[in-house]
């Protein structure tokens, strides 16, 4: 269902001097973010299990997947967004012909929402970052750029619910890349993970504060969680000032859009520096998002007292 995304090599500043660095651009998917890899996935095994109907909770881009695969199946999708999602995204995810419904200020109030709405309708319920199956579909990222012959000795990524993380290390796993670690960008005030981290058990936070809505899951996976126990994975957290400057960086370096939420993982090889160049051909997943424009990137890098929140 997704398309082989294309591997191309990283410029300044996403790679630093001397390093060979790899962008995954998963923004180029058709239904514009990583989330067809595993959202495809399911949605196709749900309805092969006789599943009728689609529904799905999501900051955005989940849904939007989940809007696109359902199209493709041939079945009806319910779409849940909370209050933060925009009214462009919304509006995206009803032309694919799914019933869109606002339900709660965040994501985890539109997953309570759509899971009894699933209940009503007798649908199949997609979960956008907790299932197996998903990290499975999520996983074959690794396996194109394996497939590719592409080198590389650590990989970048944004954590929401912490899916990708899961996808991630299973299609590294898969590969026998067990080696490679993995760094964890997350913006602050939407740092379940790093928050997790810090207290050494899976803790939900009291708000979302970031704008980075799509990283907006108060409390991730249990599976990410215990991942960052058994893999190395270094967690990281930058300001949405660094991730909207990262997203403005790579669209005049790379030309392609993508959300606050990519550019958390975008903004690790200036945040994080010293980190960053301690590998000599990190691979970034460039995991894209549809809610973003020429418009909402000005609007953000307007609002200056970003530049001043501590990390
Ligand atoms: C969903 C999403 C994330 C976070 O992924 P999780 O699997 O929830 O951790 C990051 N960036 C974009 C663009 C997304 O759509």
């Amino acid at each position: 269902m997704h398309l082989n995304s294309p591997l191309v090599p990283a410029l300044p500043p996403f790679a630093l001097p001397g390093q060979r660095g790899w962008l995954k651009m998963d923004a180029l998917q058709p239904a514009g973010s990583f989330k067809h890899r595993g959202v495809g996935r399911l949605c196709s095994a749900k309805v092969a299990a006789g599943a009728k109907a689609i529904v799905c909770a999501s900051g955005g881009n989940a849904g939007y997947a989940a809007a696109w695969a359902a199209r493709a199946l041939g079945v009806p999708a319910h779409i849940v967004v909370p209050e933060s999602t925009g009214l462009p995204v919304r509006e995206a995810i009803a032309a694919l012909g799914a019933q869109v419904q606002v339900h709660g200020s965040v994501w985890d109030d539109a997953h309570a929402h759509a899971v009894r709405l699933a209940d009503e309708l007798g649908a199949a319920y997609v979960h956008p970052f907790d299932d197996p199956l998903l990290w499975d579909g999520h996983a074959t990222l690794i396996d194109e750029v394996v497939a590719a012959g592409m080198r590389f000795d650590c990989v970048v990524l944004a954590v929401g619910g912490g899916g990708l993380l899961a996808g991630v290390i299973a299609g590294l796993r898969r590969n026998g890349l067990e080696h490679v670690p993995v760094i964890a960008a997350e913006t602050v005030g939407a740092a379940s993970l790093h928050e997790s981290l810090k207290a050494r058990e899976r803790i939900t936070l009291p708000a979302i504060t970031s704008i980075a809505g799509t990283l907006g899951a108060k409390r991730v996976a249990q599976r990410a969680f215990e991942l960052c126990f058994e893999y190395p994975v270094q967690s990281v957290t930058v300001t949405d000032g660094e991730a909207v400057d990262a997203c403005l960086a790579f669209a005049d370096a790379h030309r392609v859009l993508v959300e606050p939420a990519c550019g958390a993982a975008l903004a690790v090889p200036m945040v994080h520096r010293a980190l960053f160049e301690q590998f000599k051909a990190p691979l970034i997943e460039v995991c894209g998002g549809v809610g973003v424009s020429l418009d909402t990137l000005n609007e953000w890098k307007g609002t200056a007292a970003w530049k001043t929140t501590p990390r």
